[in-house]
């Protein structure tokens, strides 16, 4: 303990696990290698306030660089870690570099789905995953073009209202038969289907998109019913998959992330991992999971240097998330797989409800839509696993925090 810390991957959660282990103590070397060129950010308002250029991207940083620098911590950016001998305790470096370490955290974050079709390199196409990426797609938001996004997730989403503030005309071209299906119910997915064409865009579902194709002043987006949607620019926005080769390069256990148990640990004891690029043991839900959330990244990085600095504490956060579309902002608490009863609170028409996912009686999630003081009360029944009497959860006269605990 007290030997060199590497960190590698400059995100989300490498910027919380170097303030937790300054703040825990640490007085020792640490060092944060990047590919990015840029200090550790946060990614969620690249698909809202970024995009729709309400904020610089100061903001964006977790910190200035300066506080690193006064920290006494070591930022190296646009360089890769490219390996990492486990037996020797040393890292490669894209520049050419070796670093030797003493600990090391692995948060690689998670990149990209690509579409495996034609057309998907074309100028005008694009993804959305760093600040390059927007700032790109930003050139184009010019009110009247048209825009075809392929994916209806979150981000896709939030992309398509960003998009339609700024006067853009949108289509949304969805796989499967409803929006944002992977986390929430058919009832939100209905929703959000609502607000989205009541907003003017064109939302269609069981749509496969099989290529793109470069007209003289235009983009045609081609799918598998034969419809052609002809656009400006095309935003894909299809998932993600998380950064594990290094980890596996190395012989680290991966499957849909790096294997870390409770405490962020790996197979190998003088190496952590945290954030997206994980797959951890969820202490709520007694199965492992992968998490792509803020409040994974933290919570986890939290866990990763209370590890590095030998004083181990598990996990036991209840996985949080959100998503903000137009006038509306969706929190998530739990994770609904496997729900056997749904509880609606409120009225879908008013843009304030909230949907409670219950399982053999317990409830294990929650979905509200503008309702940030309820939602507070129900993190705490997700957490406690709570046993609550579905008819008083329906009753809005009854607050959430009252209702009978069977
Ligand atoms: C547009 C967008 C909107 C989002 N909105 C929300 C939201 O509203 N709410 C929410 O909870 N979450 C949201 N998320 C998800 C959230 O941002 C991620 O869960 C979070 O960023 C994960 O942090 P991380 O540090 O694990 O990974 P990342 O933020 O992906 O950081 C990992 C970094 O490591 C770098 N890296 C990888 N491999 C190497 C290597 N070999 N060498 C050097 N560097 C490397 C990557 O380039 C990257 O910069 C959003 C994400 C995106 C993209």
């Amino acid at each position: 303990m007290g030997g060199p810390i590497i960190i590698v991957g400059a995100g989300h959660a490498a910027g919380h696990l170097v303030m937790s282990l300054r703040a825990d103590g640490f007085s020792g070397s640490i060092t944060v290698i990047g590919e990015e060129p840029h200090v550790p950010y946060q990614r969620p308002p690249l698909s809202k306030q970024y995009l729709g250029g309400e904020v610089g991207v100061a903001k964006l940083y977790l910190r200035p660089v300066e506080w690193y620098r006064d920290a006494g911590i070591d930022l190296i950016s646009d360089t890769a870690v490219t390996g990492i001998d486990r037996a020797a305790k040393t890292i490669a470096l894209s520049d050419g570099r070796t670093l030797e370490y003493d600990q090391l955290a692995l948060t690689t974050g998670s990149r990209v789905r690509t579409l495996p079709i034609p057309g998907v390199d074309l100028p005008g196409v694009f993804y959305l995953r760093t600040i390059q990426d927007v700032d790109r797609i930003r050139e184009h938001f010019v009110a009247g073009r048209r825009l075809a996004i392929i994916g209806g997730g979150y981000i896709g989403l939030e992309a398509t209202a960003v998009a339609v503030k700024k006067g853009l005309v949108v289509t949304v071209l969805e796989m499967d038969t409803r929006v944002m299906s992977r986390v929430v119910a058919p009832i939100m997915s209905e929703f959000f289907e609502d607000v989205h064409r009541t907003a003017g865009v064109d939302v269609r579902t069981s749509v496969r998109v099989t290529g793109i194709v470069r007209n003289e002043d235009s983009l045609s987006v081609c799918s598998d019913d034969g419809a052609i949607v002809v656009a400006d620019l095309v935003i894909i926005a299809v998932g993600i998959v998380p950064n594990v080769e290094l980890a596996a390069a190395a012989g680290l256990p991966t499957d849909n992330g790096i294997l870390v148990d409770e405490f962020g640990r790996t197979s190998d004891p003088c190496i952590v991992a945290a954030g997206d690029c994980t797959n951890h043991p969820s202490f709520i839900y007694g199965r492992r999971v992968r998490l792509e959330s803020v409040q994974n990244a933290m919570s986890q990085a939290r866990v990763a240097a209370a590890a590095l600095n030998g004083k181990p504490k598990p996990y036991t956060d209840v996985p949080t998330f959100w998503s903000e579309q137009y006038d509306l902002r969706l929190q998530i608490v739990g994770l609904s797989q496997g729900y056997d009863d749904i509880v609606v609170r409120g009225d879908p028409g008013e843009r304030a409800f909230a949907l409670f996912y219950l399982k053999e009686g317990v409830l294990v999630a929650v979905d509200a839509i503008n309702k940030p003081m309820e939602f507070m009360h129900c993190r705490r029944l997700v957490a406690d696993r709570a046993r609550v009497a579905p008819d008083q959860l329906k009753d809005p006269a009854v607050p959430v925090q009252d209702a009978v605990r069977l």
